[in-house]
């Protein structure tokens, strides 16, 4: 679960990091009522659950609480990425003179958490990582010791940061680790954290993703959820207890059981494709739930084709077919399908399908390959 850049870094304040001064507002009346409350120059922030809202036009400066409220005005009526606006913070202004990142993340491979800083913090630190990722400084952290003083000094010296903000850094290392540790999440950010002119600094964004399994133990977190603001996909999905996540491909998939989505995914990439989606319906998915899925997979306009790979155990492979069928009749196939069916009733399912031009495969190769040719227009 994502958490709006407010609630993290109110989350971050509890922790002892320093955040702007600012509040939240619905409407734009109450933001020119937050900016008159602050005095002086603000920011005015679309609280969506995307990245480089600030490039999308969703974060401007305003000088009086009048160019606020003109400005909350036109962030309200805004969709970035698809989402509408329907939040905005009002913070006071910084002063920038310096942009550092820093984040604490789980490394799988060292299965470890890991704590990383940037001198060259700010929008584009996804490029830095990919550019030049030298300049992202790495320190794991051992769960059971947590972070120690020295690591957060050791960054603080490999960011070149000057000796008058080691405290405060220090104080903001220790308040993630900690907003990380103690609220069971997976990703604790802050970018940019900055240096400000009067010799500050400050947490002046925040990004938190909780770890959904561990909700049961955060009930005050997990109403944070902000339904309205989450990808209408993402909502439908989680009201069927589908685990979707959306992607950046044309392959949408259906699969049954987590591990077969993953191994899907991984042969759709062999073969040069790139899924839409990852999708996993589950053990003994009834047809209503098999139909949500497809209506979900074909929202995403990028979907150019749809690849069944269904290994029928507990799930029955006749019942899935009825399910592809029941959701066609709702549902418009604009793209070809790919069925791989095997298990349980598989016969009978491919038997319910032939009528339904999709495309048959035997194996998940033939069956990825043949989605791949679909979605490059062979
Ligand atoms: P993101 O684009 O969604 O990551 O949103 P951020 O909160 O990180 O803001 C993007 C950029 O806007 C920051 O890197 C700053 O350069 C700029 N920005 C945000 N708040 C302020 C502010 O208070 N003053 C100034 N001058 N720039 C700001
Ligand atoms: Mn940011």
């Amino acid at each position: 679960m994502k958490l709006q850049e407010y609630q993290s870094k109110q989350i971050f304040s509890k922790f002892g990091i320093t955040i702007p001064r600012g509040n939240v507002a619905a409407t734009a009346s109450e933001a020119k009522q937050v900016a008159e409350e602050l005095g002086g120059r603000v920011v005015i922030k679309s609280q969506v659950l995307v990245g480089g809202r600030g490039k999308a036009g969703g974060i401007r400066l305003a000088k009086s609480p009048k160019e606020a409220e003109e400005m909350a005005t036109q962030i309200l009526g805004m969709e970035i990425k698809g989402l509408p606006v329907r939040k905005v913070l009002v913070d006071e202004a910084a002063n920038i003179q310096k942009e550092i990142y820093l984040g604490i993340t789980n490394d799988r491979s060292t299965r470890k958490p890991v704590m990383m800083a940037s001198a060259a913090g700010g929008v584009d630190i996804e490029e830095v990582a990919q550019t030049s990722p030298e300049k992202i400084i790495k320190v794991h952290i051992d769960p059971l010791l947590g972070l120690r003083d020295y690591q957060a000094r050791d960054i603080a010296v490999s960011i070149d940061l000057p000796r008058e903000f080691w405290r405060s850094f220090l104080d903001t290392a220790r308040g993630l680790w900690k907003a990380y540790t103690q609220c069971d999440a997976t990703l604790a950010e802050i970018n940019p954290l900055v240096i400000t002119a009067d010799h500050r600094l400050i947490a002046l964004d925040g990004k938190m993703v909780l770890d959904d399994n561990a909700l049961f133990r955060h009930p005050e977190l997990g109403d944070m959820r902000d339904i309205d603001s989450e990808a209408a996909a993402e909502i439908e999905a989680r009201k069927y207890g589908l685990s979707y996540i959306k992607l950046e491909g044309e392959i949408g998939c259906m699969v049954n059981g987590a591990g077969l989505a993953m191994a899907t995914m991984d042969i759709i990439k062999l073969f040069g494709g790139e899924p839409a989606n990852f999708l996993d319906i589950g053990g003994g998915a009834s047809s209503e739930k098999v139909a949500a899925a497809l209506r979900i997979i074909l929202s995403d306009p990028n979907v150019k084709v749809v690849l069944f790979n269904i290994f029928g155990g507990i799930t029955r492979c006749d019942e899935v077919a009825r399910g592809i069928l029941a959701a066609m009749t709702e549902v418009k196939a604009r793209v070809p399908m790919v069925v791989r069916l095997v298990g349980t009733n598989a016969e009978e399912g491919l038997r319910l399908l032939s009528d339904a031009k999709m495309i048959t495969a035997e194996t998940l190769a033939d069956a990825s390959q043949k989605a791949v040719a679909a979605a490059k227009g062979a």
